[in-house]
């Protein structure tokens, strides 16, 4: 939970006249009475929320600690899948974003038989997902935000209590800040970085299981279309040692790790990102909701933080913009109505991420044949690998 500090909204005199303003800020109450659904942190998931509300007539104010479009600057590069797509458009913000589509994932595991191949043709879609940076996300969002004119309060960080004239708090402050989480540390750490091979990439994804921690090659760029968006994960105690080292040295490790069906040529520069899973189980009380990393947390593995973080937000508008909850969108049955409607696909989304992420990272020989065995059975039982890129793209209520 995010402490009040002295730039907090608890600082500035309270506000007067039924809430209305406060140092020319509207809190609280719209002009014609309606209350206002306060959202803390304008990262994507606030951003896209604050979109999805306003399509449901339901308007909010976005509170941000940073100074605005900081969240441009983000480095990494994501996997969004076709699902995600397919909400990005409804809210507007999917058209101009450079994206690199994926038209197949290989999955495979180091040194060991079994491997699958999940494509786009099979699925009957476009492409099973696409890459993109993160902050071009940002970018076409927050034009977006403005476009509605939603309003966004750049270095106000709010704390607990300090939008209590709001219906509705929704806390997207990109950390799950609270005592009661559930907490996993992997001992992993993801090093990003992209890397351009010999060979072409045929919009063709990789997910390489090895005993470190899994490797994901992500299609990425169109220019000469061989360029991959790289998250190498490996142990805390080996990423010291990766830090230090020179682009060769990384390149032969990365060519060690992935195999042989490519042959990286060069590496970009690297960013590290500690891994952990955590996610609260109660994501709503009283007139507060918690969403994207501030509800859970994942293992990058199967890319599925913003992709989850996304469907939540739909059904979250979904669920306020019921006329039951006219006029107050912190009504507590909306509430109940989202969390029961969110329960079998956030559960499942998190297990899966947790439970690949334990599967796949260790060298215990029965595992790693039961492990050959699962992508054996996948690569020869289409419904089952239709099951788990369904799962991918759209999470667990496609079926
Ligand atoms: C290495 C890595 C790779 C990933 N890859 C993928 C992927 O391929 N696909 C995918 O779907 N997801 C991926 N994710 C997950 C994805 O990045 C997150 O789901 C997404 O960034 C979450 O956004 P957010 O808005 O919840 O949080 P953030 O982006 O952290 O935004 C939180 C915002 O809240 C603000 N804030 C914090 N505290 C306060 C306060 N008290 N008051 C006001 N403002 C506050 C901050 O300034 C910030 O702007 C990845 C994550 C990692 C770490």
């Amino acid at each position: 939970m995010p402490d009040a500090s002295a730039a907090s909204l608890s600082s500035r005199p309270l506000p007067q006249e039924g809430g209305r303003r406060d140092g020319g800020l509207e809190i609280g109450n719209t002009d014609d009475g309606n209350r206002k659904v306060a959202i803390i942190g304008g990262g994507p998931a606030g951003m896209a929320l604050a979109l999805a509300l306003h399509q449901q007539g339901i308007n909010s104010d976005i509170f941000d600690a940073r100074t605005r479009g900081a969240a441009k600057n983000d480095k990494r590069i994501l996997a969004l899948s076709y699902g995600t797509r397919q909400i990005l458009e409804r809210l507007g913000v999917w058209n101009g974003i450079p994206a690199t589509a994926i038209d197949a994932i290989h999955i495979s595991q180091r040194g060991r038989l079994g491997r699958t191949r999940l494509t786009a043709r099979a699925e009957g879609v476009p492409a099973l997902g696409y890459v993109l940076n993160a902050g071009d996300l940002a970018a076409a969002l927050d034009t977006a935000v403005a476009q509605a004119g939603i309003p966004y309060q750049e270095k106000r960080k709010v704390g607990v209590g300090d939008t209590a004239q709001y219906a509705l708090t929704a806390w997207a402050e990109g950390v799950v800040a609270d005592d009661a989480a559930t907490v996993r540390d992997y001992d992993q750490l993801a090093v990003l970085c992209t890397a351009t091979t010999h060979e072409p990439h045929h919009h063709t994804a990789w997910e390489r299981f090895t005993p470190d921690g899994p490797l994901a090659l992500l299609p990425y760029g169109i220019d000469k279309g061989n360029q991959y968006a790289v998250v190498f994960t490996c142990s805390t105690a080996d990423a010291t040692q990766l830090a230090a080292q020179g682009d060769a040295d990384f390149l032969a490790r990365l060519q060690n790790q992935f195999g042989t069906r490519l042959t990286f040529t060069a590496v970009g520069p690297r960013i590290s990102y500690a891994l952990g899973l955590r996610y609260r189980e109660n994501i709503v009380a009283e007139r507060q909701v918690w969403i994207g990393n501030a509800a859970q947390t994942l293992h990058p593995v199967a890319g599925q933080g913003f992709n989850l973080a996304l469907r939540d937000i739909w059904d979250l508008a979904q669920a306020l913009g019921d006329p039951a909850c006219a006029g107050d969108p912190g009504n507590a049955t909306a509430l109940a109505n989202y969390v029961a409607c969110r329960r079998l696909d956030r559960h499942a989304t998190i297990r899966f991420t947790d439970g690949l992420t334990r599967l796949f990272s260790n060298d215990f020989p029965p595992l790693a044949h039961a492990r050959g065995a699962a992508l054996l059975a996948l690569d020869l039982l289409p419904p089952l690998r239709s099951f788990v890129a369904r799962r991918m793209m759209f999470g667990a209520r496609a079926w």
